[in-house]
């Protein structure tokens, strides 16, 4: 997901104001962006070796610094696999073969994404998620999150599942290839 479309009050929240950004502005290779079809497909588990994880998530922290990104899911690097990175505070994190558990509170904050560029949306979004995961050494780990972490994750779910921001516009509340979740939807 991108930080440049986040709505104003959200990166004061967080400090993402462009000006604090060092991102250039033209995005390096790595990127896949709109129309390429790779996009569209469902991403399937990760289930290699955990060694094998390292080269693909530093890819992806890469890429998504460089492009001033706050998410990114492997399939954006042309890797179809169940993984997506974020970075909205402190070190870059990685989330592996997540697992949406609830999604409560829609609401439509407007955002951007790397890759569909010069593009501003605003499809519904959970305020707050529950969330499976595996972190990089293949521990589970599961949680709750909220404010821009819950906006990213469901970005990323998203991606994950093949399905844009512009299709979230069109398909309403839901994360991934789940149309509703939660109790609260
Ligand atoms: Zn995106």
């Amino acid at each position: 997901m991108s930080r440049d479309n986040l709505p104003p009050e959200i990166k004061s929240q967080t400090g993402l104001d462009p000006s604090l950004s060092s991102a250039p502005v033209s995005s390096p290779g790595g990127l896949v962006r709109v129309p390429d079809v790779r996009l569209r497909q469902a991403s399937l588990p990760f289930v290699g070796d955990q060694c094998h994880l390292d080269p693909l998530l530093e890819k992806m922290f890469s890429v998504m610094g460089d492009n001033g990104g706050v998410g990114l899911a492997a399939v954006q690097v042309g890797v179809p696999l169940r993984i997506f990175v974020l970075q909205i505070e402190g070190e870059p994190t990685s989330y592996v073969n997540p697992v949406l558990l609830a999604a409560h509170g829609w609401y439509y904050p407007g955002e951007g994404c790397l890759s569909v560029p010069h593009r501003h949306f605003s499809p519904p979004r959970p305020r707050i998620v529950n969330l499976s995961w595996q972190d990089r050494s293949g521990t589970a780990r599961s949680g709750w999150f909220s404010r821009l972490h819950a906006h990213a994750i469901a970005h990323e779910l998203d991606h994950i599942d093949g399905l844009l921001l512009q299709d979230r516009c069109v398909l309403g509340p839901g994360v991934g290839s789940q149309p509703v979740c939660g109790s609260a939807c």
